[in-house]
């Protein structure tokens, strides 16, 4: 449908091109309504005047694991809770009245979730007028005075604004005054008291610069776009009870400047606050009444809000505005109320009405859409297609955005803790809005009449009426005072009584007189206009100077006009840059912290590592020791085995080279006994001391035959050589212990190593042994045995006797014998006497050279202890 329109809709001129490259930002800002009665937690801290900072609620919080923390947005001013309409007017909408005053488009819209304040900002209420009343009202203070009468200005069908004839106007305006349905003057009306009182009189304000030569007229149009589909709200149809006929929508045309306009829509006229507030009311109540029939949420819809303000300089004379199309300039403010845009339906959304909110998130999903790839082509340099056409509200702003104009946003959020999520959505749109940038209008072009044209014309017909009514009008036949004056200036005129027809005296003298008078009335003409001239070319130089300063001011205008943008420009981009740069602080901040983290970590990890290598290591030393260890054990045991078996290998060698001896001397005795007989006498030979000493070899044998075998290899010493002798062995590892009871034998070789020599000389052996018993106290005991001498020449010593002296403390002796029977105490008793008893059978052969055995050495040495 709109592609049809456009191929109709002729092309007189080519796509407009801006001729300024000046881009500004969309100016975001953001409103902090208060929070509800009923709600308790707050997710928005405002944390200055222009950021805020959302933190996620509790509940959020652990469900999301700590994902969300506290995010900030920055906004070119954020408004808090205390904001009066007022402040937010003065910031957001005033540049906005004065750019359409200066002939200059701008959009305003509030965005943000239903209940967020978008009505209360846009409309307000009574008592808290918002944008919209504002502006209406700054419009009108300050063009007040210039008004064109009304249908002078007059719209035509294309979006554009032609200029009526006077007397057309004025057919027009009677036309207007005899059809009863259209309210007369509305001043004298009673406005709407849901609508009096929205500004109060000392909030009102004007803008400055008006241009006085011009001359103005303000139209509005109200639509609402509702499920993609655009209703204006201030058509006129007749009300029919019975069947009352839906609304039907409209569409979308371009004009031939390529500006988006609802085709057909109504354009009303008004020429005060009050009139507008009446007109946008009706609207409103329209939309109230279609929502109630046709069962439809408001919050659901769009409401468009269009002031038209056209203008047109007057004609030289500064009466009446000049009747020329080309010179009308038209700018236009649009001042949206946007639907809520959370994601859902806030009211349960059924049948019908689901689709509707589809449809409506569709339109404000276009809009995101829009702007994310605006931004794209504006960032990167991209030219992908903007897809305005996808719905109609960014349809209808296309202008603003490919065009030029002014766009502010009022982001509005409800800080409270059920729109958490969909206020962040709205934050991130808000932050990707802020950097679109629109072409800058340009300044209008000043028409070609001096300025001051109505103040001139004005001052003259107050001057004229002042004059005309002093006099009361000028009076027939009567001269000007200044005539009379001139009159007498003249020579005087003889007598001019003429006696006669023939009378010679006085017609010469009257015609002498004349005609001196008539020569100082030429002289005087002369005089007049030779004066005339040169003030005319005084004047004409004057004038000549003044145009000249005239254009010199106004090309000095034109280039402090230039400067002062140029200036605006600079600061702007400097404000977009300061923004951007503490955008980026922020970022470095995080990401400086977050290197912190990592390199905390790395640290601590890297400390981990050192640690366990330096455990490996000691490790690694720890196993190489025990390697050592065990093998110096290992060859400490197998040297001693080696050792050991040598030893046994000896021993049993030596007995067996003794039973061999044995086994010959017996045979030797069976052969003396078989070769000689009867040798009666003959005793058995007893091995000599001497003989002991040193063993026979078994080849060597000659000896003289015993008469009777050994019995045993081991023999007893003989007693007959005066008593005992006793070798007394008292390991120096011994403790004196003080007692009475001490063993003392008389004539005693004392030794603490049992040697050889000792042995020899003696044939009784005692050890004295101590150790501790059980009861913790020490017990010695007296090992006994007797020595023999061995036939290897060496001394054997044959365990007896083993006599126990103990002390007892006499007040736990009791005590301790009892445990020592029945407790497991005993076991170390018992196993001592078995250990004695086995040690006793156990001969200890010491033979010159060799070691002592493994048992001697358990007595005779401490024990080593193992590591
Ligand atoms: P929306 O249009 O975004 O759905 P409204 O403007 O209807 O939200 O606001 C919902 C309610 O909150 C209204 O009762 C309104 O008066 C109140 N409200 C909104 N913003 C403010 C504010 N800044 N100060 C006080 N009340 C507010
Ligand atoms: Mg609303």
């Amino acid at each position: 449908m709109i592609r049809q329109a456009k191929g109709k809709t002729p092309r007189r001129h080519p796509p407009k091109k801006t001729s300024n490259n000046q881009k500004d930002p969309v100016g975001v800002y953001c409103r902090v309504r208060p929070l509800g009665a009923d709600d308790d937690e707050c997710c928005i801290e405002v944390i200055s005047n222009t950021t805020i900072q959302l933190h996620a609620p509790d509940g959020l919080k652990a469900n999301r694991n700590g994902e969300f923390k506290e995010t900030q947005y920055s906004f070119k001013k954020v408004f808090g809770i205390k904001t009066t309409q007022r402040e937010l007017f003065e910031d957001v909408a005033k540049p906005l009245v004065e750019d359409l005053i200066h002939c200059k488009n701008g959009l305003l819209f509030t965005y943000g979730v239903t209940g967020s304040g978008k009505t209360h900002t846009m409309t307000g209420s009574p008592g808290q007028g918002g944008l919209l009343p504002r502006s209406l009202d700054m419009i009108f203070n300050s063009i007040g005075p210039y008004q064109a009468k009304r249908y002078v200005f007059k719209p035509d069908d294309k979006n554009g604004m032609e200029v009526q004839n006077q007397v057309d106007a004025l057919l027009d305006r009677q036309k207007r005054d005899s059809q009863s349905t259209v309210p007369k003057t509305p001043t004298t009306r009673r406005i709407d008291p849901e609508f009096a009182d929205m500004i109060s009189p000392e909030d009102a304000c004007r803008a400055d610069g008006v241009d006085e030569d011009s001359s103005y007229s303000v139209f509005v149009s109200y639509i609402e776009i509702y499920n993609n589909y655009i209703y204006d709200l201030l058509e006129e149809t007749p009300f029919d009870p019975i069947k009352p006929k839906p609304p039907q929508s409209k569409i979308l045309r371009e004009d031939q400047n390529h500006n988006m306009y609802v085709a057909g829509c109504t354009e009303v006229e008004v020429k005060s606050t009050e009139e507008a507030f009446e007109v946008f009311w009706r609207g409103q109540k329209k939309r109230r009444i279609a929502n109630t029939q046709l069962n439809r949420e408001s919050s659901r819809s769009h409401s468009v809000f269009i002031v038209k303000l056209a203008q047109a300089p007057l004609d030289a004379d500064g009466d009446n505005v000049l009747q020329d199309k080309n010179q009308v300039n038209v700018s236009q403010l649009c001042l949206v109320d946007l639907a809520g845009s959370e994601r859902t339906s806030r009211t349960r959304a059924e049948g019908s009405r689901l689709r509707e909110a589809g449809n409506i998130n569709q339109s404000l999903m276009t809009l995101r859409t829009c702007i994310e790839v605006l931004r794209e082509n504006q960032m990167c340099g991209t030219n992908k297609m903007v897809p305005y056409r996808d719905s109609k509200v960014t349809h209808l702003f296309k202008n603003y955005f490919d065009g030029e104009g002014k766009v502010r946003m009022v982001v509005c959020v409800n800080p409270k803790a059920d729109d958490y999520e969909e206020t962040l959505l709205v934050m991130r749109f808000a932050e990707m809005t802020q950097e679109v940038e629109v072409a800058r209008p340009v300044d209008r072009p000043i028409c070609g009449f001096t300025a001051g044209r109505r103040q001139k014309n004005q001052a003259f017909k107050d001057e004229l009426t002042r004059r005309l009514e002093e006099r009361g009008g000028p009076v027939d036949g009567e001269f000007p005072t200044v005539l009379n004056q001139l009159l007498q200036s003249f020579p005087p005129l003889p007598p001019c009584e003429v006696s006669g027809p023939n009378d010679d005296v006085t017609l010469p003298r009257l015609i002498e007189a004349l005609e001196k008078r008539h020569r100082v009335r030429q002289m005087m003409i002369e005089e007049y206009n030779k004066t005339a001239d040169m003030l005319k070319s005084v004047l004409q130089e004057q004038d000549g100077n003044i145009l000249s300063k005239e254009n010199f001011i106004h090309e000095q205008r034109g280039k402090l006009g230039e400067k002062d943008k140029m200036i605006q420009n600079q600061k702007n981009e400097i404000d977009r840059l300061e923004k951007k740069s503490k955008m980026l602080e922020y970022k470095i901040d995080i990401l400086q912290k977050t290197t912190n983290i990592y390199e905390e970590d790395k640290r601590s990890l890297q400390h981990e590592l050192e640690s366990r290598e330096q455990r490996l290591q000691r490790e690694m030393s720890e196993k190489r020791r025990m390697e050592s260890r065990m093998q110096g054990i290992v060859t400490d045991a197998k040297l001693k085995w080696e050792k050991e078996c040598e030893r046994r290998v000896n021993a049993k060698q030596l007995e067996m080279q003794n039973k061999l001896w044995v086994k010959d001397e017996k045979l030797k005795q069976l052969k003396a006994i078989v070769t000689e007989g009867k040798t009666e006498n003959r005793q058995p030979q007893r091995p000599s001391r001497e003989k002991d000493k040193a063993p026979p070899k078994r080849s060597a044998s000659p000896s003289p035959v015993p008469t009777a075998p050994p019995v045993r290899p081991l023999h007893r010493r003989s007693h007959s050589a005066g008593g005992e002798r006793w070798v007394d062995h008292k390991p120096t590892s011994n403790v004196d212990l003080d007692t009475v009871l001490q063993p003392n034998i008389p004539n005693a070789i004392k030794v603490n190593a049992p040697n050889e020599k000792a042995l020899s000389k003696c044939d009784k052996y005692v050890l004295t042994h101590q150790e501790v018993a059980s009861d913790g106290e020490i017990q010695t005991k007296l090992i006994k045995g007797e020595v023999f001498k061995t036939r290897g020449g060496g001394q054997a010593v044959q365990f007896t006797d083993i006599e126990t002296l103990r002390q007892e403390n006499p007040v736990v002796a009791s005590r301790k014998r009892r445990s020592s029977e029945s407790g497991p105490d005993g076991g170390p008793m018992e196993g001592d006497w078995t250990d004695v008893e086995t040690r006793c059978s156990v001969a200890v052969e010491m033979r010159a050279g060799s070691n002592l055995g493994p048992g001697y050495q358990h007595h005779g040495y401490t024990k080593r202890r193992k590591p």
